[in-house]
């Protein structure tokens, strides 16, 4: 065992973790240790005999956990991007015992009892003081012996059914698959795709994506064909369905305890929103000229089908009624959108251009799949920034969608800077450039938003390093960063033809821009289905049970007024990993919340000449560079100089 590479810290440069050297065997032994020593560490910080300070205790804490830290770390990269039957079985085995871990910590009385004794006068010590005060009580150091007992017992099958729920998911992406033996069936689809789908048995298997609207519904023009595949997608995994009532109804016996009336309210209490009232206002004040949005496009849609369409047509003609009104063809814009090139010159150039750094691909150091890509990252003055670590491909194992994840966080308590990676799920071509689409080139600048959040991080603690901030917060900067897309000289610079080297032509520029509101009621209401649906199963109140969730399902969209019999929410409850796998449950209201933000800090950045360096700083210091160690508000407010309002968002939507 002695040579378990997560028992020592990793020499490979930034501490980048050594996959090369990771063996599956390796995993259980690091967590189990990891655990056993953190549990050690904590349990000396709360028997120290000299008084409470925030070095001995809080500091104290911050510096323990590491081996558990670097394991679990690596474990969940490899979980989300480079899963395995094996892996899987892991997984199940240790997410119990992480979740008793953590529990063990934060109801552990002396310690809590030591943390509230500490006091401070720094103010960067005393935002993370109260963060862990926060924390402790939220996950009820407070409650007694017996409701202790029951939270303990609540948090773990959590946690199993969580793993459950995300396990079944990975499952059902081929297992339900849209499969085909006729090419001809494929129809719609380019050459290229159809390859790439082609089995060892001669048949073609259409995996499914994570959310409703598959992306084949634009293009295959069998009607039949569609069907089958919109059928496939929001019927999946269909066991999850009782998973997720079963969540949600533990969920709320939870809350319960803890003294909030729902999932909900206890979710956003240590949010910016704070209350549940704040986002049900900001969500009514959407739904209503959503749906009206939505309406006026079906009509259009129709008049293009000249049927009344169903939900899998919607894509469909929606891209032909694109094409007749801005005469927009998604497939002619590819060609000027290759992979590497939409990385060098497009979202290396702008964040090169905005805060001077520069990227150097590092090809000595690896990831844990072949088709991952090592960066070093260099200030302007030359100094070392971080590592950024890309995998653009979708594979077997892969969760769908796309993130960002730290594979090691920067901290000055350390000393360490970080390495961050960005997860994309592009289709790998059989063999040629891999052009993108419009949406995945917008989806890579997003996660990079992310990216650059963690990569500058300054801080002192690794509790409030770079995208460790609430949730409805975290993806401001990454919407803010997807600005630079068709920002015209960023645009100029990567939007270029593979073959060529011709810049897209200005008319494909213009009506990229022009068709820019098109669809934005879909769009919405899609999103806001999903949200409402995430928000009807966290306002459950305890004892309160769901018997049939797909009856429920509909009667919470009925409700909202946001159900519309040709779009589903952009997911639906058996597939929504967001709120039952992940980490957003009471939270996918976040993405509109924080857009709020991001519309207004759009709107700085044009009215001050765009992308410049000076511009590129100012964000960088006030806001990218603070991570979570102040108020993510007033961060806000340093940079824009004024409380948020609410109107540049609608206005981008199309929504006023
Ligand atoms: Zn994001």
């Amino acid at each position: 065992m002695a040579e378990n590479p997560f028992f020592a810290p990793s020499d490979l440069p930034y501490q980048l973790p050594p996959f090369a050297d990771i063996r599956e065997e390796h995993y259980v032994p690091a967590f189990e240790r990891g655990m056993a020593e953190q549990l050690a560490e904590v349990d000396a910080i709360a028997d120290n005999p000299e008084p409470p300070t925030f070095d001995n205790t809080i500091a104290a804490l911050e510096r323990s956990g590491q081996i558990l830290d670097r394991t679990a770390t690596a474990f969940s990269s490899i979980a989300s991007s480079n899963s395995t039957d094996g892996i899987m079985e892991i997984e199940k085995q240790i997410s119990p015992q992480l979740t008793r871990h953590s529990d063990a910590i934060r109801l552990n009385r002396a310690l809590w009892a030591r943390i509230k004794q500490v006091a401070t006068d720094d103010p960067e010590e005393s935002w993370l003081l109260e963060k862990y005060r926060d924390d402790f009580i939220r996950a009820g150091a407070d409650l007694s012996e017996t409701e202790q007992g029951r939270l303990r017992e609540l948090n773990e099958e959590l946690s199993k059914l969580s793993t459950e729920f995300a396990q079944s998911l990975l499952k059902a992406s081929t297992e339900s698959a849209l499969v085909v033996t006729d090419r001809k069936e494929l129809d719609g689809l380019d050459e290229a795709k159809i390859e790439s789908l082609r089995r060892d048995d001669g048949t073609y298997a259409l995996p499914l994506l994570n959310y409703t609207n598959q992306p084949g519904l634009a293009q295959l023009t069998n009607r039949d064909v569609r069907r089958r595949l919109y059928e496939l997608s929001v019927g999946r995994a269909p066991g999850n369905f009782d998973l997720a009532a079963r969540m949600a109804a533990l969920r709320a016996e939870r809350a319960a305890l803890l003294g909030f009336p729902n999932h909900a309210a206890y979710t956003v209490a240590d949010q910016t929103a704070k209350t549940v009232e704040a986002v049900e206002e900001m969500l009514g004040q959407l739904v209503g000229p959503a749906v009206r949005n939505a309406y006026k496009e079906a009509e259009a849609l129709a008049e293009q089908a000249g049927f009344a369409i169903e939900p899998w047509d919607w894509s469909y003609y929606s891209e032909k009624v694109r094409k007749a009104r801005y005469d927009f063809d998604g497939a002619a814009m590819r060609p000027y959108f290759e992979l590497d090139r939409v990385y060098r010159d497009g979202i290396f150039f702008a964040a090169g251009t905005l805060y001077g750094v520069t990227f150097t691909e590092r090809p000595d150091l690896s990831g844990y799949h072949p088709d991952v890509t090592v960066f070093e990252v260099f200030n302007e003055d030359g100094s070392r920034l971080g590592l950024f670590v890309l995998d653009p491909y979708a594979r077997a194992g892969k969760r769908g969608g796309a993130w960002m994840n730290n594979l090691v966080d920067q901290s000055f308590l350390f000393g360490q800077p970080p390495v961050v990676m960005n997860n994309l799920n592009i289709t790998k071509p059989a063999s040629g450039p891999t052009l993108l689409t419009y949406d995945e080139v917008n989806t890579a600048f997003h996660e990079f938003g992310h990216a650059l959040h963690g990569l500058f991080s300054h801080v002192r603690y690794p509790r409030v390093s770079g995208t460790r901030v609430p949730r409805d917060f975290v993806e401001y900067p990454s919407q803010v960063n997807e600005m630079w897309v068709t920002w015209p000289e960023v645009l100029a610079n990567y939007a270029k033809h593979h073959e060529t080297g011709e810049p897209m032509p200005a008319e494909l520029v213009a009506k990229l821009t022009a068709a820019s509101t098109f669809n934005q009621g879909f769009k919405t209401v899609e999103y806001l289905a999903a949200t409402l649906l995430d928000w009807a199963w966290h306002k459950l109140t305890p004892g309160e049970t769901v018997d049939d969730p797909e009856a429920f399902e509909a009667a919470a969209l009925d409700a909202a007024q946001v159900a519309m019999p040709v779009i589903r929410p952009r997911y639906r409850t058996n597939y929504f990993a967001h709120i039952f796998a992940g980490g957003y449950s009471a939270g996918y209201y976040s993405y509109i919340w924080s857009e709020v933000l991001d519309a207004e800090s759009v709107e700085w950045f044009t009215e001050n000449g765009g992308l410049t360096r000076a511009n590129g700083d100012h964000f960088r210091r006030e806001l990218l560079s603070r991570g979570g160690s102040i108020d993510p508000l007033t961060a806000f407010g340093n940079f824009r100089g004024r409380e948020p309002s609410i109107q540049p968002l609608l206005a981008r939507r199309g929504l006023v």
